[in-house]
């Protein structure tokens, strides 16, 4: 890493240069065959594979990621991708037949062909800056898009070695990086795209909605949300508090997807807090503090707000509690609420406060988990199968893991987004793909079947009309 430029902002008057550059490059069709694609998807591979320890380092210096996580949810995830999609482009890539045909219907051939969308704007978050930039980027690599990549400006060295990768791997002509936060951003949502694809706050998003519904642009969200996890009467409390504490060690809890409470009946509250209490003592015999699994908070802008979020709580804290504002340390902390108006539940708190909410019975669960957010990013029910397919049945939500934390957003083949406010489109295995791509239905007219199509013109006389 050392040996790379520092992380500066790309000049504002580059900007619609760089844009220019990659619409030119769309508009000479030199991305669409499949050749092409391929050789882009796969040189971004290499150099991925290349650039692997200077990855490890850019995560470590900018979320205290350890080599292994990094590796489980940002290089391997991406290596992982790209492999999916170069075994199965061809395939996503080919026209489809339109379904059940009539005989006369079926001799104009009706096709959906799977054209690139153009040129397109990928915006990435801090949280996992590997995955959430090159992730989009294997969907328009493989739709045969052009881009602009502006990876977040909150993970500066992830930012720098993703434009390094970029530019020693892909086509320049039509694909580039602009560095920057919110005017460089700005200014790229001044300039024509084809599609925007954006991760992160819902804030931002309604900016960046508005900003496309002015040039009619479609856009992916890729949101947050307040997700809930629900332990009923009926789960396994053991099971239940570990995988739901791993979802929370997990990038410091950094990760959309986690629940950002969790709703437990009364029945199983004690048993449920002796497990999550033994589940600490086994995943960190030695604490949180100075354990190279667990990493930091982001920046002290975000330390801060959890650190106030933690402070306006009317909550008990059970278990954890300590900060440090120097290394931005900030331990699994687990809060017991009264109600679902704490502040720790107002909002999505992205970090690893675990606020535990009790109720009595899946009824008044649902109805809890609703009235916070009608429609988050996850939701994670634990309990008897009757239980959970109550709760599925009556909530909604992006996602979902039923007896676990997450796990549904880890499968690469299954396609991963938000619903209502915790977003909009959808991306991984195949919709990655569909993504970036416009299914464009074609019919092709014979001209021996002009004589069949001569009952559509007029003058419609009734010697017509009785056929
Ligand atoms: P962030 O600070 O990295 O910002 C995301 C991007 O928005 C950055 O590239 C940034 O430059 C840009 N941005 C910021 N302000 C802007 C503005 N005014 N105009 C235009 N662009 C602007 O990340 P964040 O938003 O703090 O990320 C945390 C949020 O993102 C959480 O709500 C989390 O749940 C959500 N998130 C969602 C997903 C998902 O896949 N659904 C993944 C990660 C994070």
């Amino acid at each position: 890493m050392a040996d790379l430029p520092p992380f500066t902002d790309t000049p504002m008057d580059k900007i619609p240069e760089l844009h220019e550059r990659v619409v030119r490059k769309f508009h000479t069709h030199t991305t669409r065959p499949l050749p092409y694609r391929l050789k882009q998807l796969r040189q971004l591979y290499w150099a991925l594979k290349d650039e692997e320890p200077a990855l490890t380092e850019a995560c470590k210096l900018d979320l205290g990621k350890s080599a292994y996580e990094t590796y489980l949810t940002e290089v391997g995830w991406v290596l992982n991708d790209i492999l999916f999609m170069c075994k199965n482009l061809e395939r996503f890539a080919k026209d489809e037949k339109a379904e059940d045909m009539d005989l006369t219907n079926s001799f104009m051939r009706p096709t959906i062909r799977k054209d690139p969308l153009g040129a397109v704007l990928i915006i990435g978050a801090y949280n996992f800056p590997m995955q959430l930039t090159l992730g989009p980027l294997v969907g328009a690599l493989a739709a045969g898009c052009t881009a602009v990549i502006k990876p977040s400006e909150n993970a500066p060295n992830a930012a720098r070695i993703m434009q390094h990768i970029i530019q020693q791997s892909l086509d320049p002509d039509a694909y580039q990086v602009v560095q920057g936060g919110i005017p460089e951003t700005t200014a790229l949502l001044e300039r024509k795209w084809d599609k925007i694809f954006y991760t992160g706050n819902g804030r931002v998003g309604t900016i960046i909605a508005k900003k496309a519904a002015e040039t009619l642009t479609p856009v992916t969200l890729e949101l947050g949300g307040k997700n809930p996890a629900i332990v009923t009467r009926n789960a396994d409390p053991r099971l239940a508090a570990r995988r739901l504490l791993w979802a929370k060690l997990v990038n410091v809890g950094q990760v959309c997807v986690s629940q950002n409470y969790i709703i437990v009946d009364r029945a199983i509250l004690p048993a449920f807090l002796k497990q999550l209490e033994a589940a600490f003592a086994e995943f960190q015999p030695r604490g949180a503090q100075g354990n190279d699994d667990y990493g930091k908070i982001v920046n002290e802008r975000q330390w801060q707000r959890l650190k106030d979020m933690l402070d306006s709580t009317s909550g008990k804290v059970l278990f954890g509690g300590k900060t440090d504002s120097e290394t931005l340390f900030f331990e699994p902390t687990v809060v017991q609420v009264d109600d679902k108006d704490d502040p720790l539940l107002a909002d999505e708190s992205f970090g690893p406060l675990i606020p535990i909410l009790p109720v009595d019975g899946v009824d008044e669960a649902i109805h809890t988990a609703n009235a916070v957010d009608a429609t988050p990013l996850g939701l994670y029910p634990f309990g008897s199968k009757a239980e959970t397919d109550k709760i599925l049945g009556q909530t909604r939500s992006g996602g979902a893991s039923v007896n676990d934390g997450f796990f549904h957003a880890s499968i690469p083949t299954l396609s991963f987004g938000g619903v209502g406010g915790s977003g909009q489109g959808s991306y991984r295995g195949k919709a990655s793909f569909d993504t970036f791509s416009h299914r464009r239905s074609i019919t092709t007219t014979p001209g021996w079947i002009e004589g069949m199509l001569s009952v559509r013109y007029p003058p419609y006389t009734k010697e017509k009309l009785k056929k």
